[in-house]
């Protein structure tokens, strides 16, 4: 690994909206607040945005709720054109929108191109989900009257979204509601606005409706979301983040009601078994672990690996981690950028400090890299303890505990043991044992021979802990539909 690191910004940021977004205007909180947006590669100020509070919220959702009867009557094809439309500009301009994701978050350029491509895809497979929205006609099983089945939007939505993959959380929300004739307001992260913003300005271009999307920028999330969530005229919310807010909103939404969806924290396991391909469970690994700096909720937070294998995957792992090249993300040639902020990097100083503590030993990495910017070097532990709290704990950052296993079912329980049930990998080359392990898993997806489980053709999601509802294939949409029933009287002839 190469040990001087590059962190200054070899790009500027391109020109993006820094107002709030609301009934297709931009504006500037009511307060006049702003806050200021960093670049975790080096510390530098980016840009200002606005610190919304309570008036700008309740406008925002003024302007959803305004809207919602004219968009859920616009027709379905109209309203996957448009969707097809900003499919087609975030495609044509993912290295502008590359350049504002990686200033704002951190990751490499790389890394940014493919989350736009990845939240692009949602708004095309939205746009051909539109016009397949259908219901049920029978005739009730004793004769006599005819039952109707429909579905209509669900109506005004609030979007809660985490800073980690800026866009495509929220186009996995905004694609099915706008598809599905619901109006939105949506919060991005504080620390990473600027990208949303920019998708904001794509939907307006791409026709829009004014009012459909609204999107407020603050740092008094908490105050914001109450305000929404306790208004009436609300209907659902969204959120995708830890599981601790998730916890509080869900408390919050039980006031009026609400439809949930919750996209919460995860754990996964990394379950390498003694008849794996080692070639395919290293490659699967860094994905798995180094994809977005290790900062995803599926991210592979721990590796169980049969004893048999462990040290020949532990060496493997630890020699392409070695590899890899620290920098700026707009750095040419970096692989791996810095992590968001300096919170994040003291939790995972913390979690490996606890593990090395307890007996780990840390094969390559293990420290953070001093100067401007949050870098920590991607790390490899072997020898993880079960006690070690790393085990328990998303790690969001470059670092691989590896702790070994003896036989199937002891695999099974530490997989099984946590509280979350996002995602989980297991390395096979066993189809029997593929199938029964995949469903003893309690998780809600499970990569198997894979290091990515993430498709907007499948239904993404959690169960335990890891929250409820889908996002993506043709569940995704049903988060923004009701079901209403019609009972049709027929007399007799
Ligand atoms: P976070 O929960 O701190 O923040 C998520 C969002 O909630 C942000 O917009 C934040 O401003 C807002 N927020 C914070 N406090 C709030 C409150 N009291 N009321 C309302 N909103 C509030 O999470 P994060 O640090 O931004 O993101 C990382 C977490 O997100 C990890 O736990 C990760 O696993 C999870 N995540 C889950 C998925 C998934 O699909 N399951 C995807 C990405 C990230």
């Amino acid at each position: 690994m190469s040990t001087s690191i590059d962190t200054s910004a070899h790009l500027s940021l391109p020109d993006v909206p820094t107002q709030l977004f609301v009934g297709g205007r931009w504006r500037d909180a009511a307060s006049g607040e702003t806050f200021t947006v960093e670049d975790p590669g080096n510390g530098d100020d980016l840009a200002r945005v606005p610190d919304a509070g309570v008036e700008d919220a309740t406008a925002a959702l003024d302007a959803a709720v305004a809207a919602q009867a004219g968009w859920a009557a616009t027709a379905p094809r109209e309203r996957g054109e448009i969707l097809r439309r900003a499919f087609e500009t975030v495609t044509e301009r993912i290295d502008e929108l590359a350049a504002v994701m990686t200033l704002e978050m951190g990751k490499s350029l790389a890394e940014s191109r493919a989350e736009i491509s990845y939240a692009a895809e949602f708004f095309r497979w939205y746009s051909e989900e539109a016009v397949r929205i259908s219901g049920r006609w029978s005739t009730a099983p004793a004769g006599g009257s005819r039952l109707l089945t429909m579905k209509q939007p669900v109506g005004p939505c609030l979007f809660v979204t985490p800073w980690n993959f800026p866009l495509a959380m929220g186009t996995r929300k905004i694609g099915p509601a706008i598809a599905a004739g619901c109006t939105m307001v949506v919060k991005p992260a504080s620390a990473t606005p600027l990208s949303m913003l920019a998708l904001a300005g794509i939907l307006a271009e791409a026709g829009l409706p004014d009012g459909v999307l609204n999107v407020v920028t603050t740092r008094s999330s908490g105050e914001v979301s109450g305000t929404l969530l306790a208004d009436p005229r609300l209907r659902k919310v969204s959120f995708t983040g830890s599981t601790e807010v998730g916890r509080r909103i869900v408390e919050q939404s039980a006031q009026n009601l609400l439809r949930v969806s919750m996209e919460l924290g995860g754990n996964a396991p990394f379950l390498v078994l003694e008849d794996a391909d080692l070639d395919r469970a290293v490659e699967g690994a860094m994905l798995a672990k180094m994809r977005n700096v290790g900062e995803a909720c599926t991210a592979a937070n721990r590796f169980h690996v049969h004893r048999s294998v462990a040290d020949e995957f532990a060496t493997r792992l630890a020699e392409r981690f070695d590899a890899l090249t620290l920098g700026h993300g707009t750095a040419e040639g970096t692989d791996v950028g810095p992590l968001v902020d300096d919170a994040t990097r003291e939790k995972v100083e913390e979690l490996v400090g606890d593990a090395v503590e307890r007996g780990a030993e840390a094969v390559v990495g293990g420290e953070r890299v001093d100067g401007p910017g949050y870098f920590y070097r991607p790390t490899v532990l072997t020898g993880v303890p079960d006690g070690a709290r790393i085990l328990r704990e998303e790690v969001f950052g470059p670092v691989a505990p590896i702790s070994v296993f003896d036989d199937e079912d002891e695999a099974v329980r530490a997989a099984n043991d946590t509280e979350l049930g996002l995602t989980a990998y297991l390395f096979t080359q066993d189809l029997d044992r593929a199938i029964r392990v995949s469903e003893r898993l309690e998780t809600g997806m499970v990569g198997l021979n894979a290091g990515i489980v993430s498709n907007p053709a499948a239904p993404f999601g959690g169960i335990k802990a890891s929250g409820f509802g889908r996002e993506g294939g043709a569940e995704g949409i049903e988060e923004y539909l009701e079901t209403k029933y019609v009972a049709l009287a027929v007399p007799e002839r």
